[in-house]
């Protein structure tokens, strides 16, 4: 619904790609020209998820998936996939948007979640990695048929710097986009940086830190999103590609970065290298970092420290 009340915001909600997706305009004018802002942005997105949704039949993703033949996708699943490959070689195939076939397999999204057995593990890491996939152009190559690409760690980023990008092209200077955890900023809070509380990854109800930001992009990462528990132990949907099993140095990361597609592809891939290695390679290419490690160490990059406040 419409919110803000007499502070002249102008937010819109709407469930996309699984999530909730919440957009706050700050300056939208008259109400026709933020409504009009608004479904401009939300279609960005619902067309981003149509095309590389690996919940859809009909997605490029899907089709890819499906294809033994090299595949012609669209500009957009291109530019994805190349910042994703990117990231992959950066992270040293900690990053792996090939391992769909794993994810599959201990069934994350469905109602029967489980602990796959170490064959069936071992099967499904079988001929993955970002050598396997071949982009020329808008031409993508799978080296091997079974090869299945999952985007869920970089297209919620890309589908809220699209949403960022319609919203400026309507002429909107100050807002925010958040898809669930996904946030990206535009401009600033009325000549102040806005304020973003950052989950505490052990309470639900909890804010960790307050981040003060403006026109930058906020992701988060944590083992807290989507997981199942057997006899006590916590099983999340963030992989290692090197064991094919949920990453354990972290419980969440949060990356600050220009844009949300990398935001979002580097906090996956820092899950998975843990805060020393994580960081290192978050600064590599230009962001920053704000890690709880598996055992709630709190550590951040040198940058970050003058943003952040306690809640
Ligand atoms: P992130 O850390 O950003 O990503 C984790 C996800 O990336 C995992 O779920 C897995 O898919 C993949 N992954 C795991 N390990 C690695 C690794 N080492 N390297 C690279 N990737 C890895 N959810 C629904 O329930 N219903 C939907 O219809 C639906 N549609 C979606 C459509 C799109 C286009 C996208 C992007 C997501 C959609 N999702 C949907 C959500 C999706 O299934 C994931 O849960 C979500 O993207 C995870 O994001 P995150 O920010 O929680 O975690
Ligand atoms: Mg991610
Ligand atoms: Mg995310």
């Amino acid at each position: 619904g419409r919110g803000g009340g007499d502070s002249g915001e102008f937010r819109r909600a709407r469930v996309l790609m699984g999530t909730v997706v919440e957009i706050t305009l700050l300056d939208g004018g008259a109400a026709s020209d933020a409504e009009a802002a608004m479904e401009a942005a939300f279609s960005a997105m619902a067309e981003v998820e149509a095309s590389m949704s690996a919940h859809r039949d009909d997605s490029e993703v899907a089709r890819l998936n499906a294809a033994a033949e090299p595949v012609e996708v669209s500009a957009a699943t291109a530019e994805v996939l190349e910042l994703g490959l990117r990231v992959a070689t950066a992270s040293g195939g900690a990053f792996d948007l090939t391992l769909g076939r794993l994810k599959a397999l201990w069934g994350f999204d469905g109602d029967a979640p489980r602990v796959p057995s170490d064959p069936e593990i071992a099967a499904a890491l079988q001929g993955i990695g970002p050598a396997s996939l071949r982009l020329a152009g808008r031409r993508v190559t799978k080296g091997d048929a079974a090869l299945r690409v999952d985007l869920g760690a970089i297209a919620k980023g890309y589908a809220v710097d699209r949403a960022v990008a319609a919203l400026r092209a309507a002429g909107i200077r100050h807002a925010s986009v958040n898809a669930g955890g996904d946030l990206r900023l535009l401009g600033d809070h009325g000549g102040r940086p806005w304020r973003i509380g950052i989950q505490h990854p052990r309470d639900p109800q909890g804010v960790l830190v307050t981040l003060e930001l403006a026109d930058a992009a906020v992701v988060t990462s944590g083992d807290y999103e989507r997981f199942f528990e057997v006899e006590g132990v916590r099983y999340h949907h963030i992989l290692d590609p090197r064991d094919g099993r949920p990453a354990d140095a972290c419980q969440s990361v949060t990356v600050v970065a220009a844009s949300a597609a990398e935001a979002d592809a580097l906090a996956t891939a820092a899950f998975v290298l843990g805060p020393e290695a994580g960081r290192r390679l978050v600064e590599s290419r230009g962001g920053l970092a704000l890690f709880v490690a598996a055992d709630g160490e709190v550590s951040l990059s040198e940058d970050l420290k003058d943003r952040v406040r306690r809640p």
